[in-house]
Order: structure tokens, then C-alpha cells, then sequence
């Protein structure tokens, strides 16, 4: 942060309120807290009851604080385009979160949960559905507006996972922080000995053809966003 990067820690908001005076507010910093769905269905989502009080208490005490809080969900099949936008109104107008991003669930081959991972034209639809009454242009959200038209199906774009690279103490993962096909010692020789044509839907990794997960094409809604002036200042106005 003495640096100006942006920190967004992130959390399933079970220990955040008695640690919250371990920070500072700051513009720099965001809590962000992960909420898959309202009560019942975050508390599924987690395996655990009463999650989703604990954290949305902490968001409360958090946002009373002064602190910059934004939220993280995965939606999944049997998530209807009704409760993604109940929680989404939820966390936009009863919490007053800063900002709220949001992803379709990829397939890890480890889940134990198999049944209800999105496929693409799953994805697309729900999230139509999910903006068809027009209250994507009313919500806080921390995605660009290309990403948001990529999720509806209005533009399709190649994955670009090096932009949104994932930094940990093994290293940086190859190629995307859902995938582990090893680790590199520099960001150098991770852009240079990556073999990236492998990568993203329709080439030779089969576990990237369902993906529209924002580490791959957030930063590919972003290259195509400062290519054209038009959608550079709808991305402003929408910031
Ligand atoms: S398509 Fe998804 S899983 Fe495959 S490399 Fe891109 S971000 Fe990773």
C-alpha cells in the first residue's frame, strides 16, 4: 500500500470483525468477502450454518468503520437468475458494499460437487437473464463493461490468463490460478515458456472449454477495451 498497489484481502469474513482493528482504512485496501447466495443457499455453498450471518455482521462493522468492502460470488447452475439478483440487490442497496464481482463456477476436477458447474451457453443465459431488466447498469460492479457483455454472450474473446497472473509462495502458476500445470520462478519465464496456445476453449486443454472465469478474460475485455475509444469511455462512465 506505501507503494499505491491495490490490496484486496480476501475472505470468507469468519474472523474479519475481530481482527478488524488490526487495519486502517484506506483507499488502497478492500476486504473482500466471499458470498455465493442469501442465507440458505451461501450456507450450502459453504457447507457450514450460520457463515452468512458471520460474515454479513462483519461487512456491517466493517463498512461502520470507514472501511472500503467488496464482495466475491460463484454462481452455479442451480443458482436462478431471481436469487443472483436478490443477492446482488442485497449486498448493492442493503449492505452498501463498495463494489461486487462475481464469476461462473469452473470445474475443478476435485470438487466434490460435480453436478453443477456452468457450461458457456449455460453462463450466457443466465447471466441475460440475470441483466435483462437492466439493473447491471444500476449495481456496483467491479468488472468492466466488456467482461459483463463477454458473460451475456455479446462478444466472445480468446482467453488471456497471463494478465491476471497468479503469484504465490510456490511461484507464478502456470497458466491461471484455476489450473496448476506447474510453476515458474519470474513473471519473465512465465509469459516466454508457457506454451499459451494450448490454452482456452476450442485448443488442446479440455479443461478450458467451459472456463469464462475473469482471471482468463477480464484482462482480454480490458486490451479490447482501451482499442476502441467507444468502449474505452463506456468503460469510464460505468467506473
Ligand atoms: S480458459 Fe480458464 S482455465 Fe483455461 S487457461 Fe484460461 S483462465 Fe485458465
Amino acid at each position: 500500500m506505501a507503494r499505491k498497489r491495490f490490496v484486496y484481502l480476501c475472505t470468507n469474513g469468519l474472523l474479519m470483525a475481530s481482527r478488524l482493528q488490526d487495519f486502517r482504512p484506506s483507499p488502497y485496501f478492500s476486504w473482500t468477502v466471499h458470498l455465493d447466495g442469501l442465507r440458505e443457499r451461501h450456507d450450502a455453498s459453504v457447507g457450514r450454518e450460520g457463515v452468512f450471518d458471520t460474515a454479513v455482521e462483519a461487512i456491517r462493522r466493517a463498512k461502520a468503520a470507514h472501511f472500503r468492502v467488496t464482495t466475491n460470488s460463484t454462481f452455479y447452475s442451480n443458482d436462478s437468475p431471481e436469487a443472483v439478483r436478490e443477492l446482488l440487490d442485497f449486498l448493492n442497496d442493503g449492505l452498501n458494499v463498495d463494489a461486487m464481482m462475481f464469476s461462473p463456477g469452473y470445474q475443478y476436477e476435485s470438487a466434490p460437487d460435480q453436478e453443477h458447474f456452468l457450461h458457456r451457453e449455460q453462463t450466457r443465459k443466465l447471466f441475460r437473464e440475470v441483466f435483462s431488466d437492466g439493473r447491471r447498469d444500476r449495481w456496483r460492479l467491479n468488472h468492466s463493461p466488456l467482461f459483463l457483455d463477454f458473460l451475456e454472450g455479446k462478444v466472445d474473446y480468446r482467453c488471456s490468463p497471463w494478465g491476471v497472473p497468479s503469484y504465490s509462495l510456490l511461484g507464478w502458476q502456470r497458466p491461471c490460478y484455476l489450473q496448476a500445470d506447474g510453476y515458474c520462478a519470474t513473471y519473465r519465464e512465465l509469459v516466454e515458456l508457457t506454451d499459451w496456445s494450448r490454452y482456452g476453449p476450442g485448443n488442446d486443454d479440455p479443461r478450458c472449454d467451459d472456463c469464462m472465469a475473469h482471471c482468463g478474460y477480464e484482462p482480454s475485455a480490458v486490451l479490447a477495451t482501451t482499442r476502441s475509444l467507444r468502449q474505452a469511455l463506456r468503460a469510464v462512465r460505468s467506473g
